[in-house]
Formats: C-alpha cells, sequence, structure tokens
C-alpha cells in the first residue's frame, strides 16, 4: 500500500497554475504546512531557467525558510515541473533529493496528462510514488 501525502485543494489548483505559467521551463518551490498537512506554497525562481532542470539560488533558499519559520510553518515537500515529458523524478531529481524528509511534488502543465500532480518519496536513490490526499477548504 502506498503512503499517504495530504494537501489541501487551493495548493494543488496553485501548483497546477503555476506550471502552466510559464511552461518553457521548469518553475520550484517549497511547500509548507502544519500537522503534516500541506497548506502553502512557497514559489522560488528557477535560477537556471531551463525545460529540464532547476535549481534555487541558496540565498532565495534561505529566504524562504525564514519566511515559513516566521509563518510559524514546516517545511513538508518541494515541487517542480516537467515542461516536457511525463511529470516522474527524473535520474537528477532522484541524485538531487537532498531533503529525504521531504515530499517531492512534480507537476506537468501538459493539458492531456493523466495526473497533473504526483507526489514522491526520494529516499537512498530511489522514488516511491505517495497518494495524494485531498484536503477540502482552508
Ligand atoms: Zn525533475
Amino acid at each position: 500500500m502506498n503512503q499517504t501525502v495530504r494537501v489541501t485543494r487551493h495548493v494543488l489548483t496553485e501548483l497546477v497554475a503555476e506550471a502552466r505559467l510559464e511552461p518553457a521551463f521548469e518553475c520550484c518551490g517549497l511547500l509548507a504546512g502544519r500537522a503534516g498537512v500541506i497548506t502553502t506554497v512557497l514559489s522560488a525562481q528557477n535560477a537556471l531557467a531551463s525545460p529540464t532542470a532547476f535549481d534555487i539560488e541558496p540565498a532565495e533558499l534561505f529566504a524562504l525558510f525564514h519566511r515559513m519559520r516566521k509563518l510559524g510553518l514546516d517545511h513538508l515537500g518541494i515541487y517542480h515541473s516537467h515542461p516536457v515529458g511525463e511529470n516522474a523524478p527524473s535520474r537528477r531529481d532522484i541524485a538531487s533529493a537532498y531533503y529525504p524528509e521531504a515530499v517531492y511534488f512534480i507537476l506537468s502543465p501538459l493539458p492531456g496528462a493523466a495526473k497533473p500532480v504526483r507526489a514522491f518519496a526520494i529516499r537512498d536513490g530511489s522514488a516511491q510514488e505517495l497518494e495524494i490526499e485531498i484536503l477540502e477548504g482552508s
């Protein structure tokens, strides 16, 4: 049985909208919340401006973590989009998954995507897809 990650409906809506806003390159950012429920999207600049890779500048990452702490939120996830191809972890995504406790969300801006938002646990060089439980309201 797959593990589950809990996300509010508006976070999913925001993620899909962001992935479609700039389909020429990967969007990226952090996800935060409380008590294991992701409630907040903290979007970042893709420093690489690439359609196949992303990176967040250390200064921006620091500022995002600072904002998260000020809001009293926990860091629960990281997201980015795959403008081309499947929204499953790439070899690079698996190699650069530095937060083993975070859930990795991968978005697809493609209108035909079966699942525009997918979530993965990436640990020790392997990825496992998680079920996304959507919480209405809030
Ligand atoms: Zn990727």
